[in-house]
């Protein structure tokens, strides 16, 4: 692992405040790993906030809930951050706020009669998903196929600039407690660990001085990239290795993000789907960086409006944090359920250079935490070589960009690996 910059004192003191609320969301029908959802609304429907808007029939997917009420105007084409474009359904906003009937608060001697499928069923019918970034449906990952005897509460946040977990860590510690405990419940585990990163020390704080029903484990990892991998987090704590090909479950482990744990707090007590999200708006080309709760459908554009005016132009904006996250070429793309982050970066902060031939210096395979060799993944890459890609072991990276960013020539070998293992997913 390796220490970078961290650029996160731009938001880090900034406490989450809502973003306005967007006049149109545009709710993209993809929005987790699994099958893309279909409309159950159609033009001119009038919906609530909360409402369930689309659904799939398959064994992997999350519904998709309306974050404004108002009427479906339109179901199109539209910039999504992660698939470029995506089928959308646009929702013009009443400015009611009308809720959804069936929200409500759950009465404490409800929540301990809860059992796991009731549990999972809450998270599922919430819509939520891997709120860091993987997007995968939380309720399956609630449904282990193997015994899990060891739960880890990731917060290491180890991406710069990203300051959103770090907050919601120290501003909702006892809901993010009480989300735990429903993981307990639900998982039967008995080893509980919560992690974060020690250039974090208030949300360190907060957890140590948090009451709590349950005994857990507060580690405190030394601050580097990319921490917040689940197998780079299992092997800090635990000493553990996931083997190549597997995943944590195999050993006995299930990992889950501190935004994604809240959100499950806010399903189970207050019945409440995912249609909001806490997003860090920041760089150094805007005046006020925020961390801001936003509505699920917002364009991008407005938040960046909200948190200007621009000190100067940017020269890239990336949703989700500068070592992971993806550039986009529209403003008018939306925040959906794993967007932690908007960053503009500036030009020279955007290291905008050309693509040079490797000079075999080795610190890509020095510092890969998969311990691959991300240089010749990318000639096998470049040249088509699937077999060459596999027998390198593409599948095993993580996708942390690390290699990117180490790389002196400039070679753009995540994106290259990236490819390699879609081609071998097929
Ligand atoms: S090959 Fe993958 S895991 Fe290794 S440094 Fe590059 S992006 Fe990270
Ligand atoms: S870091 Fe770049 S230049 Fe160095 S070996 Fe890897 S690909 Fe080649």
């Amino acid at each position: 692992m390796f220490k970078i910059k961290e650029h996160k004192q731009l938001t880090e003191h900034k406490t989450i405040i809502s973003a306005p609320l967007p006049k149109i969301v545009y709710l993209p029908l993809s929005q987790h790993l699994g099958q893309i959802c279909s409309p159950e609304v159609t033009i001119g429907d009038v919906v609530s906030l909360g409402q369930r808007i689309a659904s799939a029939q398959a064994k992997i997917f999350s519904p998709i809930h309306a974050s404004v009420s108002g009427k479906v105007t339109a179901i199109q084409d539209w910039p999504h951050p992660v698939l470029g474009r995506c089928k959308a359904i646009v929702i013009e906003n009443d400015g009611k706020d009308s809720f959804q009937p069936s929200v409500f608060s759950r009465q404490q001697e409800e929540l301990d009669r809860l059992t796991p499928e009731q549990i999972r069923a809450i998270v599922f019918e919430a819509g939520i998903v891997g709120m860091g970034g993987a997007t995968f449906p939380t309720h399956i990952k609630l449904n282990s196929p193997k015994p899990v005897d060891t739960l880890i509460i990731n917060g290491a946040e180890c991406e710069p600039y990203l300051t959103g977990d770090s907050r919601l860590m120290i501003e909702k510690t006892e809901e993010i407690i009480k989300g735990i405990a429903l993981l307990k419940q639900c998982l039967g585990v008995q080893k509980i660990y919560i992690a974060i990163e020690d250039n974090k020390p208030e949300a360190i704080s907060a957890f140590s001085l948090q009451p709590s029903a349950f005994s857990f484990q507060l580690i405190v990892l030394k601050s580097a990239y990319p921490q917040g991998g689940e197998k780079q987090l299992i092997k800090n704590i635990l000493e553990k290795e996931v083997p190549s090909g597997k995943l944590p479950f195999d050993i006995g482990v299930v990992v889950h993000n501190v935004a994604t744990v809240y959100a499950v707090y806010e399903a189970v007590y207050k019945n409440k789907p995912l249609y909001e999200r806490v997003v860090t708006v920041t760089g150094s080309c805007l005046t006020n960086p925020q961390n801001l709760l936003v509505r699920l459908g917002t364009p991008i554009k407005e938040l960046i409006d909200f948190c200007g005016p621009l000190k100067e132009e940017p020269a890239k904006i990336i949703i989700g944090g500068p070592m992971m996250g993806i550039a986009q070429y529209t403003a008018d793309v939306p925040v959906i359920k794993s967007s932690g982050g908007v960053v503009l970066l500036n030009k020279k902060e955007a290291r905008q250079q050309e693509e040079e031939s490797c000079i075999r210096c080795g610190a890509c395979v020095r510092e890969c935490p998969a311990g691959l060799m991300p240089c010749l993944i990318n000639l096998a890459s470049e040249k088509e070589m699937w077999d060459e890609a596999k027998a390198y072991k593409a599948a095993d990276c993580i996708e942390c960009g690390l290699c990117n960013y180490l790389c002196p020539a400039k070679r753009k070998l995540t994106q290259s690996i990236k490819r390699a293992k879609l081609e071998l997913s097929r």
